[in-house]
């Protein structure tokens, strides 16, 4: 196939060739190797290679469709065509192969009757906080494009089979002959009669009108692992589109869509939460109570605990889906200071600022009455 070439050694240009750069190698080239001019057994081989990589070189966006995936065939990235369900079948034949196919088919690429693996579906999956922290197990439903049932997948009316391409005896390649600005050549191209495929069908399926495929509802089982987070995927392999050809299915990416907690942070295993406790709590320390995915768990807040103050509750985090373990749950102190005091708490501060040394409140700035008694 073209993806195993590398079109700027074919060049004989560098990676970061400017687009003169290739141009000019191109004409050099194409001049050197034309088989009307060169005559050696190989020239003609180069010539077609040559071509070949200057269709891809030469062109700016396929140019760096092969940079960055080694092939210019817009599906061969991720996701390429047909994501989301929608045209899988329609992309059949994509344009640039028939370019490939109309000048200079044949050896080097892929024979477009070969066996070519089905489009990949995407399939987003919501998930409640919970959900992704402990896993789920799921059955999901979605349409696509699977083998006709009636034929199998072959798209011939039920009792008879496919026939062997009378036009281009299966090869799915026709060859012809055409006069080019640089000579008489041989070119050649898709079988007009099979598409392609080497297979003729005398008499269509009734139910997919030829084509193999036809939308199913489709079911499966999904286990969603514990721990996964917001926007993860999941591959499913052989879920996605029916392949052409006898080819394999397409995989179907799971997307993870977690919905927020509203009590809870969460940064891969860990999970953050606030906890508020009274001024008496943090400066008589105290046992609490405090919510974690896992149920309440007691935390002991020790005397004197100051606001912002972290307590750490081991495991009470998220499973870790690469390596052992689960998490922690981080519980950040806030101290209250109340807003309100009856008189009985109002006379029980004052004894305790008298205690401390402070001065009696409404008769001096302390800071600490200040907050409390106005
Ligand atoms: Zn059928
Ligand atoms: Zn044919």
């Amino acid at each position: 196939m073209a993806a195993n070439k590398d079109y700027y050694d074919i060049l004989g240009v560098s990676k970061d060739a400017s687009d003169d750069e290739i141009k000019k190698a191109y004409r050099k080239l194409s001049k050197k190797y034309h088989p009307d001019i060169n005559k050696a057994p190989d020239a003609e081989q180069k010539f077609k290679d040559v071509n070949e990589a200057y269709e891809v070189l030469g062109d700016s966006q396929k140019r760096a469709q092969y940079d960055q995936f080694g092939s210019a065939d817009p599906n061969a990235g991720f996701g390429g065509g047909g994501f989301g369900g929608q045209g899988g079948f329609s992309d059949f034949g994509g344009g640039f192969e028939d370019i490939f196919g109309s000048f200079f088919g044949g050896g080097q690429r892929q024979s477009p009757n070969q066996p070519r693996q089905g489009e990949d579906l995407q399939y987003q999956m919501n998930l409640k906080f919970e959900e992704a922290i402990f896993g789920k197990k799921s059955t999901i439903k979605y349409s696509r494009e699977a083998l006709c049932k009636t034929c199998g997948g072959s798209g011939a009316k039920e009792g008879t089979s496919p026939v062997t391409c009378h036009k281009c005896n299966g090869s799915g390649t026709i060859q012809v002959t055409q006069n080019t600005p640089l000579g008489r050549m041989v070119r050649q191209q898709t079988c007009d009669v099979c598409n392609g495929t080497g297979k003729e069908i005398k008499e269509k399926c009734a139910t997919c009108g030829g084509s193999g495929h036809t939308s199913q509802q489709h079911e499966v089982k999904v286990s969603v692992p514990a721990g996964v987070e917001d926007g993860q995927q999941m591959r499913l392999q052989g879920q996605g589109e029916a392949g052409f050809n006898g080819g394999p299915y397409g995989d179907l990416y799971i997307i993870f869509q977690v919905q927020p907690s509203d009590i809870y942070e969460r940064d891969g295993s860990e999970i953050y939460y606030n906890q508020t406790i009274s001024f008496v709590q943090a400066a008589l320390g105290d046992e609490i109570e405090v919510p974690t995915v896992h149920g309440n768990v007691k935390l002991k807040v020790p005397a004197g605990t100051q606001t912002g103050t972290n307590f750490r509750l081991k495991g009470k985090g998220a499973p870790r889906l690469r390596g052992n373990g689960t998490g922690d749950q981080h519980v950040k102190v806030k101290v209250t200071v109340p807003k309100k005091l009856n008189n009985d708490q109002k006379e029980a501060l004052k004894q305790f600022a008298k205690a401390s040394g402070e001065e009696p409140a409404g008769h001096g700035k302390s800071g600490f009455f200040d907050k409390f008694m106005n």
